[in-house]
């Protein structure tokens, strides 16, 4: 139960003086939904402006207040732009514009009537004007120095401020969950204070820091909650006798480093305390054979496994590769996902629950529903990036003898991350690729050669070669994603004939997408467009040509895993990136980047500094919450030592009970990692 100290924080906006549904309404697209979101919505920056008597050249740029007197308008006709001539006290005239609400507008600058005004001062051809000025009630001026506030339509920073504080006003005293030495050496004050001071003087970065290391604080506190948890829960140890490992037929051996993370995982699952593992490998390193011999020594002991696909179509490519390789040493193999239905789905049901199946592949659908296992032993989710810490929990929570847990991830995510989000797994890492790889060679192409590129596709295809043709992402809607892609399959059909050409995007019905790529799989289709759907884990080594369009847009983390869908054979490959001609400094850098190294962790650590760990770990996607304070700066600053700090804590005081337990408590409670709590040793 959250303490009782906070309720006044976690009410909804409602409840605050002053808000109406209407308002509730405006800052729920902000996200703000309750007090807490309206105190921790801190300022972005300040707005410093100038008081002057007259406008002058030296003021253009600058924020200015000015006084003025209307003394003509002119509106457009509908719903066009009002602007309204004012002269300053030496006779200059200042237009001001107004886009939206010009009756309002003139309604506030009566003519002849002088009214204290606050803008950017702009040069518009020969005239000066400001767009969209403050207009002050007589007598009203504004302040020279102003925090701003990310805002919404209909929300005022004025506002948006007051709100603010009015919610801050409700946030109580706290006791102190950092510890004295760190707060004393870094010189913050309670938390409060820092957090009234975020908002009052935003330049002041200590307050800012302060709540940032906090949040830092909590996210590691609970993972080491759900790890300390975890090693004193009993699972179930598994040996395997090497039975089904050695009757399965390989075609090459293991290399070095998949035999070590093979030997890692063994050691786990012999234990009694379930395995938490990580496993990251660059794409195409071989993860999917190391989860095969963890799946088999799960079978081997008699217990049964789980692979959890990121997608449909993966779950679909597992299980035939699986079922290829498995049937034949009697392994039975099956698959579940939302899309099977009736008789199959019952079927697979038993299958489970009497044990007849002995591993199982599917979607999300495999823990979300009522799935009974005989014997649930190992479960293995691949790509995690889309399973968060919440879910992970769960499915730890659910069995009695909770199962071992392999995670894999293809994203190389930097240590720092890794320590944020996977806080409570041990780490193994696939650092070698298996021989005989070619590099892929990749060049960055500006879009107006673009019919070259067609054409050096159609070489490529006329001497046997496949290849990916991935569209931009258009906006942050599907829906025009997959409309581009739809335009540009159009297009490629006609000049390579549409019995050729496929296309996959993410508003395609499950059972079509899989057609699509199972024909591109099997070679019928020569070329395969598709929006992002295609990025994790599809396998088609024949497939050596891969074209990105709109480059710049994707982040380079997702580039370079798309990138690996090709050099998967022992041929060539090649990754064009196309651009287009408007690209900033950075983003240049980024592509060049790109083109340099085939270091995914190279490429995520450069991620990470330009866009963030949310686009790294795609928390978009999962719902799973990032940080909401600490920018990528404070993380990488704050997680060492708040690592050590929860840790050195859970160490003095495993059941949070002294007066610092307490408070960190609370802390967790205050950034929503309390599910964590339930899990604190009672005694
Ligand atoms: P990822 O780590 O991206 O999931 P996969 O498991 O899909 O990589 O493996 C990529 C390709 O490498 C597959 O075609 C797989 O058969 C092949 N492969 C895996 N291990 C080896 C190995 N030890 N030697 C040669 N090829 C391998
Ligand atoms: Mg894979």
């Amino acid at each position: 139960m959250r303490p009782e100290i906070l309720n006044p924080l976690f009410a909804e906006v409602e409840a605050l003086k002053g808000i109406g549904p209407g308002v509730a309404k405006t800052l729920a697209q902000l996200g703000l939904t309750r007090a807490i979101d309206l105190a921790y919505h801190l300022p972005t920056g300040t707005i410093e402006r100038i008081r002057a008597s007259v406008a002058t050249r030296e003021m253009l740029g600058r924020t200015i207040i000015l006084d003025v007197t209307p003394f003509d308008s002119r509106l457009s006709a509908g719903r066009g732009p009002a602007r309204i001539f004012a002269a300053d006290c030496d006779g200059n005239t200042i237009t001001l514009t107004f886009f939206n609400n010009p009756s309002w507008a003139k309604k506030q600058l009566p003519q002849g009537e002088k009214r204290t005004v606050s803008g950017k001062l702009e040069a518009y051809g020969d005239e000066w004007q400001i767009i969209h000025p403050e207009v002050m009630e007589s007598g009203a001026e504004p302040p020279l120095s102003e925090a701003v506030y990310s805002l919404t339509q209909g929300l005022t920073n004025r506002r948006m401020r007051e709100l603010a504080l009015i919610a801050v006003e409700r946030a109580p005293d706290l006791s102190e969950w950092i510890e004295p030495s760190l707060l004393a050496r870094e010189g913050w004050r309670a938390w409060r204070s820092s957090l009234a001071e975020a908002h009052s003087d935003p330049l002041a970065g200590d307050a800012r820091k302060r709540l940032a290391y906090d949040e830092v604080f909590a996210n590691q506190l609970a993972l080491m909650l759900i790890r300390r948890h975890a090693r004193r829960r009993r699972g179930v140890p598994l040996a395997g006798d090497g039975r089904l490992t050695k009757a399965l037929q390989l075609p090459y051996q293991l290399t070095g480093a998949q035999a070590r993370v093979t030997q890692e995982i063994r050691g786990d699952m012999a234990q009694a305390a379930p395995m938490l593992r990580l496993l990251q490998g660059d794409v195409g390193s071989g993860k999917t054979l190391v989860a095969l011999l963890a799946m088999l020594e799960a079978v081997e002991a008699g217990a049964q496994a789980a692979f959890l696909a990121p997608t449909e179509i993966l779950a679909r490519q597992h299980v035939a590769t699986l079922q290829r390789q498995l049937d034949v040493i009697g392994v039975r193999v099956a698959i579940l996902t939302g899309r099977d239905k009736g008789r199959a789905r019952d079927a697979v049901l038993m299958g489970l629950a009497d044990g007849s199946i002995d591993i199982l592949v599917g979607t999300h659908a495999i823990f979300q529903e009522k799935v009974t296992y005989k014997k649930l032993g190992l479960v293995v989710i691949d790509e995690q990036h889309r399973f968060g810490v919440s879910q992970r929990l769960l499915l730890a929570e659910k069995a009695a003898h909770p199962p071992h847990l392999l995670v894999m991830t293809a994203t190389p995510i930097p240590r720092t991350l890794t320590l944020t989000q996977f806080g409570e797994m041990d780490v193994s890492r696939l650092d070698e690729m298996p021989p005989g790889r070619t590099p892929v060679e990749t060049r960055v192409i500006s879009n107006e050669k673009l019919s070259e590129v067609v054409e050096g596709l159609g070489r490529h295809i006329a001497s046997g070669g496949q290849a990916y043709w991935v569209c931009p992402l258009v906006e942050e809607s599907e829906k025009s994603d997959s409309a581009a892609a739809e335009q540009r399959a159009e297009v490629l059909a006609l000049r390579f004939g549409a019995d050729k050409v496929g296309l996959v995007h993410g508003r395609m019905k499950g059972a079509e997408k899989d057609d699509v790529m199972a024909a591109f799989a099997a070679g019928r289709l020569a070329v395969l467009i598709a929006t992002t759907v295609i990025e994790v884990g599809v396998d088609v080594p024949n497939s050596t040509l891969i074209v990105i369009e709109g480059a710049e847009r994707f982040g380079l983390a997702q580039l370079h895993q798309l990138r690996g869908r090709v050099g998967r054979g022992t041929a060539a490959s090649m990754c064009l990136l196309i651009r287009g001609q408007q690209l900033s400094e950075t983003g240049r850098a980024r592509l060049a980047l790109m083109r340099e190294t085939n270091d995914g962790f190279r490429i995520a650590e450069e991620d990470l500094r330009l866009r963030g760990p949310g686009e790294i770990l795609g928390t978009k996607q999962s719902g799973e919450q990032a940080f909401r304070i600490a920018t990528p700066e404070m993380v990488t600053e704050f997680v060492p030592i708040a690592t050590a700090d929860a840790r050195l804590l859970l160490d003095r005081d495993g059941g949070l009970a002294s007066e610092r337990g307490r408070a960190a408590r609370t802390a967790l409670y205050l950034f929503e990692r309390d599910q964590a709590i339930s899990l604190i040793r009672s005694g």
